[in-house]
């Protein structure tokens, strides 16, 4: 069986950026199991997948247009201090905010001044080229339910 879209497949990996530093691995945990076709990975790395077999390993070099996007200037921003209140914040902290839209953000504080603090919005990893060691581990056919949803269920996916 080959990877093609509606398959269940999963994977091992571990995720490099260009200085080879880990940002993160499936080392210790079971294998991540997406759903081919449906966007549960970065674009980049469904592409290369596509057509591998179980047991076959891959190195891909993603660029960030295939991954999490270009660094975006305008999402980098001087807020007042008064918005974040009592909190004492330092330069690289990270907060989750609440968005008006849909789902939340992780904003990063780049800089902090007498008045203003300087934020970033953009996804942690926009901007990088990401390195993946892949290894296929298993392909199976996914259900009907999870077509359904568009992601797994069950070892490796989502539990509901
Ligand atoms: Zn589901």
């Amino acid at each position: 069986m080959q990877i093609a879209k509606n398959k269940v497949v999963s994977i091992e990996y571990t995720l490099t950026d260009s200085a080879g530093s880990v940002l993160d691995s499936s080392s210790g945990q079971a294998p991540l199991a997406y759903l081919h076709g449906s966007g549960n990975i970065i674009p980049g790395l469904e592409n290369a997948l596509e057509g591998k077999s179980a047991g076959d390993s891959l190195k891909v070099v993603v660029p960030p247009e295939q991954a999490y996007g270009i660094h975006d200037a305008k999402l980098v921003q001087d807020v007042p201090r008064t918005a974040f209140g009592k909190t004492d914040v330092k330069p690289g902290m990270q907060f989750r905010a609440e968005g008006p839209n849909a789902g939340s953000r992780l904003i990063k504080i780049v800089s902090v001044k007498q008045d203003t603090i300087q934020i970033d919005a953009n996804h942690p990893l926009a901007g990088q080229t990401l390195n993946f060691d892949v290894k296929v581990v298993s392909i199976r056919d996914a259900s009907q339910e999870e077509l359904d949803h568009g992601h797994v269920h069950g070892a490796g996916g989502h539990h509901h």
